[in-house]
């Protein structure tokens, strides 16, 4: 079978669902690969990298097996034949009119956001590996926009105190900014429902700071669920406690299905010093804090900036495709049982049934919930 690589449609897009290196992998399983002319420009791959590597640069539509990062454009889908297996971000759960579109069409469709929350998947688990990216490149843009030493000195011409960063909300992308943000120096704080990551956050050398109340518990699928009056109440108390201290607030605070919890009001933004960044990683999801612009960086007139990018991880391009393309890899490694280039799409394989939204032209969303292994 074929394997095309799709150039992304969506603007501003710098991602690619393979590399060169990916290639490789995808030939050693049995497959062909066509990739579509400058699909990995903006990501740094060459047409000449992917050929040297055993790809041929052609209509990567007409392949049996598509792979996109994003969702395809309308005119792109139209373009899949009969029979094709699409392969990429679909957002099931938020993109109820892509699910119906996909249904109407005589193909099988995939979503890598739907790989479920189990030990097993996680070699294929794009969430986390793009989590993993951006909760770093969070980092890096808060300390560019501070503007200011992260790490502590004592100097000849004097003491610089290290700068003070809160992270709220400790999942795969809050470890990525515990850990990056302790490497430059930083006194770093975190804070998360889920009492289990303290720690994790202490292994990173950042200081967990638990918000007393009797409902911190993790759900039965492995993320948190909406949190009580009561709980917000007190979470709420800690962050105006902190606000005026800290220079620095990352948060990630995530409900899947949901949008995502108002952490930081106003008045929290209002009572920060000036020269202070928030990056705020919910911005796609409805944002963590009050002010935040999705897509941009604001400053507050106390002068605070708000940063609400929601291309984090593509702003490190080459490193999320190879990782994306690397999850792709793994996928197919899964289905394709004899090395053969032949997709077997199967069924009883709980991470396979997740992620399938459209099977030949039937309708298999949404699938079983999975529990927690
Ligand atoms: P996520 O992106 O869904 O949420 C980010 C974080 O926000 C979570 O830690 C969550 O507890 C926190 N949060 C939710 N409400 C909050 C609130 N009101 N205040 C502060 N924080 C709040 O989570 P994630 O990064 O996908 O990971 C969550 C957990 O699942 C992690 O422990 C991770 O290691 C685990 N995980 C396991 C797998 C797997 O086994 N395949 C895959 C991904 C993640």
């Amino acid at each position: 079978m074929v394997i095309g690589v799709l150039k992304e449609a969506q603007a501003g897009e710098t991602r690619v669902a393979a590399t060169p290196a990916t290639v490789e992998q995808l030939l050693k399983l049995g497959y062909e690969v066509v990739v579509e002319r400058e699909a990995g420009e903006a990501s740094s791959f060459t047409d000449d990298a992917y050929v040297d590597a055993g790809a041929s640069i052609g209509d990567a539509l007409s392949a049996d097996v598509v792979f996109g990062v994003n969702a395809p454009s309308k005119a792109q889908l139209d373009g899949l034949k009969q029979g094709a297996t699409l392969v990429s971000l679909l957002s099931p759960r938020l993109d109820q009119d892509m699910v119906d579109d996909l249904a109407r069409r005589p193909i099988t469709a995939l979503s890598m956001d739907a790989v479920p929350r189990i030990s097993r998947a996680q070699s294929l688990d794009v969430l986390s590996s793009m989590a993993n990216i951006a909760g770093y490149r969070a980092v890096v843009e808060a300390a560019h926009t501070y503007g200011r030493f992260f790490t502590g000195q004592v100097t000849a011409a004097g003491k610089v105190n290290p700068a003070k960063v809160l992270v709220a909300g400790v999942g795969v992308a809050g470890l990525a900014a515990i850990g990056a943000a302790g490497s430059m120096g930083a006194i770093v704080y975190a804070t998360d429902p889920r009492p289990e990551v303290a720690d994790q956050v202490k292994s990173l050398g950042g200081e967990y700071l638990s918000v007393e109340s009797a409902e911190a518990e993790v759900s039965a699928t492995g993320y948190a669920k909406e949190m009580s009056d009561d709980y917000n109440q007190r979470a709420a108390d800690l962050y105006a406690k902190l606000a005026p201290d800290v220079d620095i607030i990352i948060t990630t605070a995530l409900i899947p299905g949901r949008p995502a919890p108002t952490l930081i009001t106003a008045d929290m933004v209002a009572s920060m010093k000036a020269g202070s960044v928030i990056v705020d990683m919910a911005a796609a999801n409805g944002g963590n804090v009050e002010g935040t612009v999705k897509g941009r960086s604001v400053v507050t007139e106390n002068g605070v900036t708000i940063i609400g990018y929601t291309d984090l991880a593509g702003r490190l391009p080459a490193q999320a495709s190879q990782l994306y393309g690397t999850n792709l890899v793994n996928l197919m490694k899964l289905m394709t049982p004899e090395k053969d280039g032949v997709l077997v799409l199967d069924f009883d394989d709980v991470v396979q049934r997740s992620m399938t939204i459209v099977r030949q032209g039937e309708l298999t969303w949404p699938p079983p919930e999975v529990q927690v292994s």
